[in-house]
């Protein structure tokens, strides 16, 4: 059987590397020695490009345990009267007075760490500034944050941007996280199930009940792709929660939709 010359060099290898892929990383190899990859925010050389150096790496506020089993929020140590590091009190399975008074309709929400100074710019540099290979990064992060999550998820869904925002920005950030989990858990992941049908404003400057109001009907899931998420559980993936209006109604119509347990996860999270 005659083979062509793609056919013959794809299946060619030395060893159990198909050269294809040898000739690739050589190409890589002397990109990256013309052009070393840089940290995005601090402009040191790293390894790989959309790494963060260790002296940006090491300034993030990571969201460690305690915190609100359900929406995530990290608890404050609870100093014993005495103080001294060694007599803290930390609450431990606790669910905040937010989601007490107000629960969510989403599950469990989980941010890999803390939305201030020492990660705003990154964040700003993947959703307006081009700087798409964060989401390796990122995705390791969320990968770490939402381990919890993963078990017994069917399904991870992108924050969907508008399309005329989509159109506006090239890329959805929320769509190249989902695509970096799909990487990392083989969870499946489909950008089309949950839609934004309402171009909603800017919320950067709005108050929770705003946000709330700015959102409300935005989303969309048709009688088709309802079918695809009916008794599944999903997990929602979106860069930033500020207020979790966004997670909020998400997991609204994806409830209502027929999905079985509606889990979100941030690369940040805004804590007040
Ligand atoms: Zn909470």
């Amino acid at each position: 059987m005659a083979h062509n010359k793609e056919s013959l060099f794809s299946h060619f290898s030395l060893g159990r590397i198909p050269v294809a892929l040898l000739t690739r990383r050589l190409f890589t190899r002397c990109f990256d020695f013309i052009l070393p990859p840089r940290c995005p925010e601090s402009g040191k050389i790293v390894d790989k490009n959309g790494q963060i150096s260790p002296q940006v790496w090491k300034n993030i506020d990571f969201i460690q345990p305690p915190f609100c089993l359900t929406c995530g929020k990290p608890f404050e140590v609870i100093e014993i009267a005495s103080g001294g590091a060694d007599s803290t009190q930390v609450p431990d399975h606790l669910t905040c007075g937010d989601c007490l008074s107000h629960p969510p309709h989403y599950d469990r929400a989980r941010a890999a760490m803390m939305y201030n100074d020492s990660s705003r710019s990154l964040i700003l540099m993947f959703k307006h500034g081009d700087k798409t290979l964060l989401n390796q990064s990122f995705g390791a992060m969320l990968a770490g944050a939402g381990a919890d999550l993963f078990t017994h998820c069917d399904l991870i869904l992108p924050v969907p941007l508008h399309r005329w925002r989509l159109l506006r920005r090239r890329y959805n950030q929320s769509a190249l996280l989902a695509y970096k989990l799909h990487a990392l858990t083989r969870i499946p992941t489909n950008p089309f199930i949950l839609e934004r049908v309402r171009a909603t404003p800017p919320q950067g400057h709005l108050s929770p009940l705003e946000r709330a109001q700015n959102v409300k009907s935005a989303f969309f899931i048709s009688p088709k792709n309802a079918k695809k998420i009916a008794g599944k559980n999903v997990i929602v993936v979106d860069d930033v929660m500020t207020t979790g209006a966004t997670a909020n109604e998400c997991a609204q119509i994806l409830k209502k939709s027929g999905a079985a347990r509606v889990d979100i996860l941030c690369a940040a999270k805004v804590v007040k």
